[in-house]
C-alpha cells in the first residue's frame, strides 16, 4: 500500500518586496493601482514568487532564487505568471499536481480585499487548476513593523501536491 509521503506532498513560501514610488504594484498577478509598488528584479510579485517557492517545496525543488537567478538578465521584468508556470512544469514532470493552496498577503495600504477574486484565478491560471482550490487572504499589519509603516509587502503560501493518477 502507498503511504501518504508518496501520495502527497507539502510546501511552504515566504516572500518580502519593499514599497517604493515608481514601480507597478503586482500581486497574485493583479496590477493595482497605487502611488507605490514593489521593488525587485523580475516584476517583484511577492504573492506569486511566495506560492511558486511553495509549490516548489513540495515537490523538493529547492527555491525560486535557484530556478530563476535575480542575476540573471533573462529574468529582468519577468512577469511571474509565467516564472510560477514554469515551476509548475517541473513539478509536474516530477509527477505532481497541486491539490490546493492557500495564502496570505499583509499591507498595511491599499486595501486587498476588492483584488482577491481576480488574485484567486490568476493564481489558479497558472498552476493549472480551478479557481476554488486557491484562496487569498488579506491582512493587515495593525500599523506595527516595516508592513505597518508601509515601507514593504509580506506573503507566505503553504501548497499541497498531489501524485498524479498513473
Ligand atoms: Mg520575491
Amino acid at each position: 500500500m502507498a503511504e501518504a509521503g508518496d501520495l502527497y506532498r507539502i510546501g511552504q513560501g515566504e516572500d518580502i518586496h519593499a514599497l517604493v514610488p515608481g514601480r507597478r504594484l503586482v500581486l497574485g498577478g493583479v496590477e493595482i493601482a497605487h502611488h507605490l509598488g514593489l521593488l525587485g528584479h523580475s516584476d517583484a510579485d511577492a504573492l506569486l514568487h511566495a506560492i511558486t517557492d511553495a509549490v516548489l517545496g513540495a515537490a523538493g525543488l529547492g527555491d525560486i532564487g535557484t530556478l530563476f537567478p535575480d542575476d540573471d538578465p533573462r529574468f529582468a521584468g519577468a512577469d511571474s505568471q509565467q516564472l510560477l508556470r514554469h515551476a509548475m512544469e517541473r513539478v509536474r514532470a516530477l509527477g505532481w499536481e497541486p491539490v490546493n493552496v492557500d495564502c496570505t498577503v499583509r499591507a498595511q495600504l491599499p486595501r486587498l480585499a476588492p483584488h482577491r477574486q481576480a488574485m484567486q484565478q490568476r493564481i489558479a491560471q497558472a498552476l493549472g487548476i480551478e479557481a476554488e482550490r486557491v484562496n487569498v487572504k488579506a491582512k493587515t499589519a495593525e500599523r506595527l513593523g516595516f508592513v505597518g509603516r508601509q515601507e514593504g509587502i509580506a506573503t507566505s503560501a503553504v501548497c499541497l501536491l498531489r501524485r498524479l493518477a498513473g
